[in-house]
């Protein structure tokens, strides 16, 4: 059986790290889509093997390891997977399949023709993971189409990669234009009290959206609607339904109940409940 190799480990948080791991018999990185996931496996009890999926967090330029950005699981109980994961040390190696999933950015709409609606992309948690892979690829390729990240986490510590976005919305320009929105939901935490940025849930900031009055409307100075704007929604299942609720109200439309003509607006990923 196949594995990869950890190869560096950095912790954000007691329980939210960044991952690097290679192929352990020294083959290349597959050609994979921003937004795929890898999945990884481990013998935990009893000898079976379990596995979970993880997105990838670099981007297909990254020839080099495959990068993920996970949280260790510990409440209500330990997660099975995540506990040993962040046990590894440098050197150690888990199974795992190569990297599969149809949640990647939709470049054409179903008649063929290019899709260059702004990309709105709402992440809870590590959901930000495959936006990573998402950002960094456009950026490479020259998009010419605007993005916008909105990410929601509890405190400030939790806003993984949190200077590269800054600085790839700091180089925004005429050929490049890239917003990072970043909130938290604590702000009366102790720990929090130097953060001037928003505030709430992530999906405060939509809200309303439908006449025209949400926050992200005033931020990004237009109206949003299926015809300009295309979503990304990735994280647990709470902030999902949430935005759904909120974007279906709106007349956006999810891949998973098309038109009639098979176009959408809405693509998402679940990390479970
Ligand atoms: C497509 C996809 C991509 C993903 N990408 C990422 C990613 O990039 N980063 C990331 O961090 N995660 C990602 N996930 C989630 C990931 O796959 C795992 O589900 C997660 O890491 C937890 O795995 P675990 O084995 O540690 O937890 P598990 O052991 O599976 O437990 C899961 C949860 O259930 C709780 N639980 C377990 N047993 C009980 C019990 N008896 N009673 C009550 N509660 C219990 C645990 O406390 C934990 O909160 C992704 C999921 C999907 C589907």
């Amino acid at each position: 059986m196949e594995t990869l190799t950890l190869i560096y480990k950095k912790n954000l948080t007691e329980d939210l790290a960044i991952f690097r791991f290679q192929p352990s018999d020294g083959s290349p990185i597959d050609d994979f889509k921003p937004g795929q996931f890898v999945t990884l496996g481990q013998k935990v009890d009893n000898d079976k093997i379990i596995y979970r999926p993880y997105s990838i967090s670099s981007p297909p330029s990254e020839k080099n390891y495959y990068e993920f950005y996970i949280k260790w699981k510990e409440h209500p109980t330990f997660g099975k997977f995540t506990t040993y994961l962040f046990n590894m040390d440098i050197g150690d190696c888990v199974f795992w399949r190569k990297p599969a999933g149809m949640f990647s950015i939709e470049e054409f709409f179903p008649n063929g023709i290019s899709d260059t609606r702004q990309m709105i992309l709402v992440a809870t948690g590590t959901g930000l993971a495959p936006f990573m892979s998402y950002i960094l690829h456009l950026k490479d390729t020259g998009t010419k189409k605007r993005i916008t990240l909105l990410h929601g986490v509890k405190n400030e510590t939790e806003l993984g990669y949190r200077d590269t976005l800054e600085n790839l919305a700091s180089e925004s320009n005429e050929s490049w234009n890239f917003n990072y929105f970043p909130t938290i939901s604590r702000p009366n935490d102790p720990q929090n009290k130097n953060w001037k940025g928003f505030t709430g849930r992530v999906q405060k900031l939509i809200k309303c959206i439908k006449d025209h009055q949400s926050e992200l409307e005033k931020l990004l100075n237009e109206k949003i609607t299926p015809e300009n704007s295309m979503f990304y929604l990735c994280g647990y299942k709470a902030m999902i339904d949430d935005v759904l609720s909120i974007l279906k109200s709106a007349g956006f439309v999810t891949n998973r109940n098309r038109r009639d003509d098979d176009s959408f607006d809405v693509e998402y990923e679940l990390y479970g409940v």
